[in-house]
Protein backbone atom coordinates (compact mmCIF):
# COMPACT_ATOMS: atom_id res chain seq x y z
CA UNK A 1 0.00 0.00 0.00
CA UNK A 2 1.32 3.37 -0.43
CA UNK A 3 1.27 6.36 1.66
CA UNK A 4 -0.45 9.55 0.92
CA UNK A 5 1.00 12.80 1.74
CA UNK A 6 -0.81 14.37 4.27
CA UNK A 7 -0.22 17.95 3.03
CA UNK A 8 -2.31 19.55 0.13
CA UNK A 9 -0.27 20.83 -2.16
CA UNK A 10 -3.02 23.99 -2.65
CA UNK A 11 -3.08 25.22 0.72
CA UNK A 12 -4.55 28.33 0.64
CA UNK A 13 -4.55 30.75 3.68
CA UNK A 14 -6.73 33.97 3.93
CA UNK A 15 -5.29 37.05 5.28
CA UNK A 16 -7.98 39.95 6.19
CA UNK A 17 -6.17 43.10 6.28
CA UNK A 18 -8.54 45.07 8.24
CA UNK A 19 -7.59 42.90 11.32
CA UNK A 20 -3.79 44.31 10.56
CA UNK A 21 -2.64 47.14 12.10
CA UNK A 22 0.10 49.18 10.53
CA UNK A 23 0.65 49.66 6.95
CA UNK A 24 -0.62 46.10 6.19
CA UNK A 25 2.20 43.75 6.31
CA UNK A 26 2.01 40.82 7.90
CA UNK A 27 3.86 37.74 8.58
CA UNK A 28 3.39 34.46 5.82
CA UNK A 29 1.17 31.93 8.34
CA UNK A 30 3.25 29.30 7.48
CA UNK A 31 6.53 30.40 7.36
CA UNK A 32 7.03 33.86 9.26
CA UNK A 33 8.56 36.36 6.61
CA UNK A 34 7.03 39.74 6.57
CA UNK A 35 5.00 40.19 3.07
CA UNK A 36 4.06 43.75 2.65
CA UNK A 37 1.82 44.22 0.14
CA UNK A 38 3.09 47.94 -0.76
CA UNK A 39 6.21 45.60 -1.34
CA UNK A 40 6.63 46.09 -5.31
CA UNK A 41 9.84 44.35 -6.06
CA UNK A 42 8.26 41.03 -5.40
CA UNK A 43 11.27 39.53 -3.92
CA UNK A 44 9.24 37.85 -0.95
CA UNK A 45 6.04 37.00 -3.00
CA UNK A 46 4.49 36.82 -6.46
CA UNK A 47 1.27 37.89 -7.11
CA UNK A 48 -1.03 35.32 -8.47
CA UNK A 49 -3.95 37.11 -9.16
CA UNK A 50 -6.08 40.21 -8.73
CA UNK A 51 -9.57 40.25 -8.04
CA UNK A 52 -11.30 43.94 -9.33
CA UNK A 53 -14.53 45.10 -7.85
CA UNK A 54 -15.85 48.34 -8.78
CA UNK A 55 -12.38 49.52 -9.98
CA UNK A 56 -11.12 48.85 -6.51
CA UNK A 57 -9.09 46.37 -5.72
CA UNK A 58 -11.24 43.60 -3.97
CA UNK A 59 -8.51 40.44 -3.56
CA UNK A 60 -5.20 39.55 -4.05
CA UNK A 61 -3.34 36.07 -3.98
CA UNK A 62 0.18 35.79 -3.60
CA UNK A 63 2.30 33.22 -3.29
CA UNK A 64 5.03 33.32 -0.58
CA UNK A 65 8.49 32.90 -2.39
CA UNK A 66 9.95 31.36 0.57
CA UNK A 67 7.65 28.60 1.52
CA UNK A 68 5.72 28.45 -1.81
CA UNK A 69 2.17 28.71 -0.15
CA UNK A 70 -0.36 30.61 -1.33
CA UNK A 71 -2.16 33.20 0.73
CA UNK A 72 -5.80 35.14 -0.24
CA UNK A 73 -5.38 38.86 0.69
CA UNK A 74 -8.81 40.48 1.42
CA UNK A 75 -10.60 43.37 3.65
CA UNK A 76 -9.11 45.74 0.88
CA UNK A 77 -12.03 47.64 0.28
CA UNK A 78 -12.81 48.70 3.76
CA UNK A 79 -15.60 51.53 3.86
CA UNK A 80 -16.33 53.23 7.08
CA UNK A 81 -19.23 52.62 8.71
CA UNK A 82 -21.72 55.82 8.96
CA UNK A 83 -22.52 56.26 12.63
ZN1 LIG B 1 5.89 31.58 3.53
Amino acid sequence: MMKKPAVKKDMTYTIDLTTIDGDGAFPCPKCGVIISPDDETEETYTIVETKVKNDELAELILMCNNCRSKIRLIGFLSQPKES
